[in-house]
């Protein structure tokens, strides 16, 4: 699967003699889009292989992962769980655009308090699911694991070398990851994370060995799902000059992080950087519900 190179071309980009281009891994699929289609795609083949019949995972209401293992899971034949966050959400779950669709695909719900999400990762909680669902293909949450990062690898094909950097958004690192394992050794990789958090360098670091990249950790807006009214009015002005729909939760992130970079002259002359657009655009629905309760203008669409 390839996707095009599209370049960006706003004023304050040729005022500071910076080439951006974007992969426009956001028209893969409207909902398995971008990252999550790559991260999934060995994970798939590795679970009809072990001849596993349900796909199990993790996720917020919101969750591009919840909506693309819903959807990926029933087109290839796999009955989808989900542990979703926030046990309040059993009453209104419906209202909510991402988890509706993931049931119109038939994934099953189990809704969880905060603290029990928390054990995600303990494998005595693991058991006891599998105790009460049968064996299962546990995808983790944001489908991070080495099979999604081989997938991510395939991001990068032979022509992009030619650019100096490769910029993406960052959730878990999984899309980093692949991306870094991929890139040239004359190439930097530089990953912008969603949310605060020292962990994810060494997160990170479990599935490279390269060391040409570099987090820029000054774009999170507070956290993760957290946004402001620069952060919105960026991304409808951003829709409006150049035709490219962002989503606020990571690929805002991204491109505001990039632009103000280059306005900030971070940037050499002459450089040319590639920015990795990993989709997410299902969340927008929901995202504008958000935005309204806090008073905060919404995205354009
Ligand atoms: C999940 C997601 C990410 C984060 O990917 P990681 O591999 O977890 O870092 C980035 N962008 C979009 C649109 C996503 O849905």
């Amino acid at each position: 699967m390839q996707v095009p190179n599209q370049e960006i071309t706003l004023p304050l980009l040729a005022e500071n003699q910076v080439k951006l281009f974007v992969k426009r891994e956001d028209l893969i699929h409207p909902i398995v889009s971008g990252n999550k289609y790559r991260k999934l795609k060995y994970n798939l083949l590795e679970a009809k292989k072990t001849a596993h019949s349900t796909l199990f995972t993790f996720g917020g209401a919101y969750s591009n992962h919840i909506a693309a293992v819903a959807f990926a899971g029933k087109k290839s034949g796999f009955k989808t769980i989900g542990v979703i966050r926030g046990e309040e959400l059993v009453e209104v779950w419906e209202e909510n655009p991402t988890l509706r669709f993931a049931h119109e695909q038939g994934m099953q719900f189990h809704f969880v308090s905060r603290e029990q999400y928390r054990q995600k990762n303990s494998p005595k909680f693991i058991e006891e699911l599998q105790n009460q669902n049968g064996l299962f293909y546990l995808l983790p949450e944001g489908g991070t694991n080495a099979l999604a990062v081989k997938g991510c690898e395939e991001i990068l094909t032979p022509e992009d070398a030619e650019f100096d950097y490769v910029c993406c958004c960052v959730g878990t690192g999984g899309t980093l990851a692949g991306l870094i394992n991929s890139s040239n050794s004359n190439q930097t990789v530089l990953g912008f994370p969603a949310l605060k958090g020292d962990f994810l360098k060494e997160d990170i670091y479990k599935f490279v060995t390269r060391d040409n990249w570099n987090l820029i950790t000054n774009y999170h807006f507070g956290g993760y799902a957290k946004m402001d009214r620069a952060l919105i009015e960026f991304i409808n002005d951003f829709r409006l000059k150049t035709g490219i729909q962002l989503d606020p939760i990571y690929t805002g992130k991204l491109f505001f992080g990039i632009m103000d970079r280059v306005e900030k002259g971070y940037f050499e002359r002459n450089t040319r950087i590639l920015a990795i657009h990993t989709g997410g655009l299902q969340g927008i629905q929901g995202m504008n519900i958000v935005l309204k309760q806090k008073n905060l203008p919404t995205l354009n669409v």
